[in-house]
């Protein structure tokens, strides 16, 4: 079997269409999301994406309501992580929902799609509870990150 890479798991164009979801999300909020591929992982993948969460910087963010998607793409390990300021008022079973909707579409190969998903979702539980403020800065990148963990 062929190892799937985390930078071949979407086109330039798909990347760009995240970036773009990611964007429209933080038009509406001051929460910032991230979304970080990487090849595979041996880690359990809620320890690990948090652990990446710190590496990100992503717990800096001034209202403390950054969210990191993951996804290791050889596993199809996903995780749904926030920062302290979103997590007091979302209830648990919303990252599980935005993990069981982004894997039903990566198990239909609609990754891009599968993604936006996830980040829409995510930016609209955002915006009730940490709407844009007027001196909203972008925090975080907009980028995919990438790593080979
Ligand atoms: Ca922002
Ligand atoms: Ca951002």
């Amino acid at each position: 079997m062929s190892v799937l890479a985390a930078e071949d798991f979407l086109s330039t164009a798909e990347r760009e269409r995240v970036k773009g979801a990611i964007g429209a999300a933080e038009k509406r909020t001051s929460g910032e999301i991230r979304v970080h591929l990487e090849d595979h992982i041996e880690d359990e993948v809620l320890d690990h994406a948090a652990f990446i969460f710190e590496e990100l910087g992503m717990h800096r963010t001034r209202d403390r309501n950054g969210v990191l998607i993951y996804l290791s793409v050889a596993d199809r390990k996903v995780a749904v992580i926030g920062d302290a300021g979103i997590n007091a008022v979302v209830p648990d079973g919303f990252w599980t929902d935005v993990v069981g909707v982004l894997k039903l579409h990566l198990a239909a190969g609609r990754h891009a799609d599968g993604l936006c998903e996830a980040v829409h979702m995510v930016g609209e539980k955002l915006v009730s509870d940490f709407p844009l403020k007027q001196d909203d800065r972008d925090e975080l990148s907009n980028e995919i990150s990438f790593g080979r963990s």
